[in-house]
């Protein structure tokens, strides 16, 4: 009896030990739940619980999770061939990489893995094409405080955000910065010595922020008068998130340069940076590479989300459902006027702008089976799958409803 008792003791000792001992550093601030699978806009807890998942690895899975043309297209290219080195042709990647061309402003692509390698693959080709037009101290880049570029050492200087940058000066320089929507201090800023205004066509982290079309149009040709490239970050907002291929295309633009990620891979590691002629020129053989980057396992899973979103209907279905939830979305700030102060976003890529910060909403949202991701500014990120049905959006808004009413 005696013995069975401290065996219970030690098993649930045990449990929590091994709970508070992780070996994972602590760079996160984890939610208490874990999942054993996932099909499409749903995950399934080690709980029990079925989750609305509107985070979807924040805007990873554009397809939803367990998606069965990715499944077919990953497996069948497993048993054939992996991971060759880019010394070699890949013909996978050169598939991708025409078809990204045939679809939009590129004329050249480059794979890397993450969004954080594109986009500072991105500052690398514009400072490389000044350099070989022979300006060489052509090579700042002038972002929006507290953007959201990445995480290696130069993409949070260009990021500029306290909370990415503290304590790991020495500063790497190169970065001018202006304030979101200050047109004045953006002309002031550029320099002889700007190569490129870097900035997301929406801003993710940073609260769901859409620039505005005439922005992105005056952007435009703000580049073309200073003679200086102008780069999209569209690894959160790209990739069908907004209702059409890139969001830059709600405004009829061009830019230059466009790193790309998180949905490319619908849940694979996938990065890249597109780019045209011009910027193309100033590249050559040994001046840029990656060990992944492209390799044929990857480009399965890239090549399968371009048949998926390029299927007639596809992009006109997000915008369609987008609407549909912004509507919803909008009643609901109606409705509650002392919780929702703003609603934000285009296509599928939402934010719920709350008054008060957003922690224990959330959580209310998951202890009611939605799972959403914060942003910067009081934002709730509400990420469906870019195949989410109506039915679902629906049931969001159910949640969303009940939890407001419930609201202390
Ligand atoms: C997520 C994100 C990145 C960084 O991508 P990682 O894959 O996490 O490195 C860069 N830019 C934007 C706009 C992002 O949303």
């Amino acid at each position: 009896m005696l013995a069975g008792l401290l065996l219970i003791y030690c098993i649930k000792k045990d449990i929590k030990l091994d709970l508070k001992m992780s070996a994972i550093l602590n760079t996160y601030n984890r939610k208490k739940v874990s999942f054993t699978k996932g099909k499409g806009a749903f995950l399934y807890g080690t709980n029990g619980k079925k989750y609305l998942d509107f985070v979807q690895g924040i805007a990873v899975n554009c397809l939803g999770h367990a998606h069965n043309y990715l499944i077919n297209s990953i497996s069948k290219q497993s048993k054939k061939l992996w991971h060759v080195s880019n010394a070699f042709i890949i013909p996978e990647q050169e598939k991708l990489a025409k078809r990204l061309k045939q679809k939009t402003f590129a004329d050249y692509v480059s794979f890397q893995n993450s969004g954080a390698e594109a986009t500072e693959a991105a500052i690398k080709f514009a400072r490389r094409y000044f350099y070989s037009k022979g300006q060489p101290r052509k090579n700042r880049v002038l972002c929006i405080n507290n953007s959201f570029h990445g995480r290696t050492l130069a993409t949070i200087f260009a990021s500029n955000s306290k909370k990415a940058t503290e304590g790991f000066g020495p500063k790497v320089d190169g970065f001018d910065h202006f304030n979101f929507g200050d047109h004045k201090s953006l002309e002031k800023s550029i320099t002889s010595r700007t190569a490129a205004i870097m900035v997301e066509t929406i801003m993710g982290e940073g609260g769901i922020k859409v620039i505005p079309n005439y922005c992105l149009v005056g952007l435009r040709k703000l580049c073309n008068k200073k003679k200086i490239l102008l780069i999209l970050d569209e690894v959160q907002c790209g990739i069908g998130r907004s209702g059409k291929f890139f969001a830059f295309e709600h405004a009829k633009i061009k830019p230059d340069i466009v790193p790309i990620a998180k949905g490319i891979g619908g849940g694979f590691p996938i990065g890249a940076v597109l780019v045209n002629k011009k910027v193309a020129s100033g590249m050559k053989p040994g001046t840029h590479g990656s060990t992944f980057g492209g390799n044929p396992l990857a480009m399965s899973a890239g090549n399968a989300v371009m048949d998926i979103m390029f299927k007639k209907g596809f992009l006109s279905n997000v915008t369609k459902n987008g609407n549909h939830f912004l509507k919803g979305l909008h009643k609901l700030k109606e409705k509650y006027p002392k919780i929702i102060k703003e609603v934000r976003g285009k296509g599928l890529l939402i934010g719920l702008c709350l008054y008060k910060d957003q922690t224990k909403f959330i959580q209310k949202l998951m202890d009611n089976k939605l799972l959403t991701v914060r942003a910067a500014e009081n934002v709730v990120r509400l990420l469906p799958p870019l195949n989410v049905t109506k039915q679902e959006i629906n049931l969001s808004l159910k949640i969303l409803d009940k939890v407001c009413k419930n609201y202390r």
